[in-house]
């Protein structure tokens, strides 16, 4: 269980003042369940993402798992949290270093957090390859010669790789052109019940949201405003920004 417990972090905005980028947030993050965080640019997601990550510390509240808070502070603590809870970034681009080969960026957490034999850690490798539907070939090449699709699928093999039990899209699939876009969340959606590991699905794409979530968090200025189960019946969403962010994507 990951759990966020009225959560906040301050930063400094341009008028020198401290605002919530994060406020006041719970949510509690079973295993074997997706979990959408939906909201705009700027209402304090990839926030949230840091401070789930332990990339960054909460100005106040906590975040446990299994009970006990999250830390990066030591080495043995940071791996560990890097073992269960994983980050997908949005831009395969940037998040991948272009002079790598696949063959490296997949491999990388694998020697870092498992220290795998050489043999096991390929055979993992081109495992992951083979469910991301990537051919063999592809683990030899540079991240940065690959179509923007690929790279995805490299962001999310490299994710897998330790088999965390979270992983965390931020905004994994914007941008994506729409086929490709239908494509990536097909996969998601497999690979979550594959697994049976947990997502927490950030978007600001409600859409998105709906197809792949079981539990639907709405983000407005730092705050979660409203939550529910998602049972595929659109009427259960009351909150009159949520209607809005439906009405804006053509769901109502
Ligand atoms: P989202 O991911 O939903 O677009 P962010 O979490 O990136 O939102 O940002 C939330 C708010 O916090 C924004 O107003 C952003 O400008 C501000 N912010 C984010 N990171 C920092 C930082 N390191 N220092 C100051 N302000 C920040
Ligand atoms: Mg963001």
């Amino acid at each position: 269980m990951l759990e966020v417990k009225n959560v906040s972090k301050q930063y400094k905005g341009e008028d020198k003042l401290l605002f919530d980028a994060v406020s006041d947030v719970s949510l509690s993050m079973a295993d074997h369940r997706i979990y959408a965080l939906v909201g705009e640019s700027g209402c304090g997601k990839s926030t949230l993402s840091r401070l789930i990550l332990g990339l960054e510390s909460p100005s106040s509240g906590q975040i446990l798992l299994d009970g006990k808070p999250i830390s990066r502070k030591r080495k043995n603590n940071r791996k560990e949290t890097a073992k269960a809870i994983q980050l997908v970034l949005q831009d395969g681009k940037s998040a991948l270093d272009p002079h790598f080969t696949v063959y490296q960026v997949i491999a990388e957490p694998l020697r870092n957090l498992l220290a795998l034999p050489k043999d096991k850690e390929r055979s993992r490798v081109y495992e992951l390859l083979d469910r991301m539907e990537l051919p063999k070939e592809s683990a030899a090449k540079k991240t940065g010669e690959l179509s923007g699709g690929q790279q995805k699928r490299i962001g999310i093999a490299r994710a897998l790789a330790v088999s965390p039990r979270y992983i965390v899209f931020d905004e994994s699939i914007s941008g994506l052109d729409v086929i490709l876009r239908k494509n990536i969340l097909e996969l998601l959606k497999r690979i979550q019940e594959e697994e049976q590991c947990s997502y927490l699905f950030i978007t600001h794409e409600i859409d998105a949201a709906l197809y792949l979530a079981d539990e639907i968090h709405v983000m407005q200025n730092g705050k979660l405003i409203e939550s529910r189960q998602w049972n595929g019946d659109l009427k259960i969403f009351q909150n009159p920004y949520t209607k809005q962010l439906l009405r804006a994507s053509h769901l109502i």
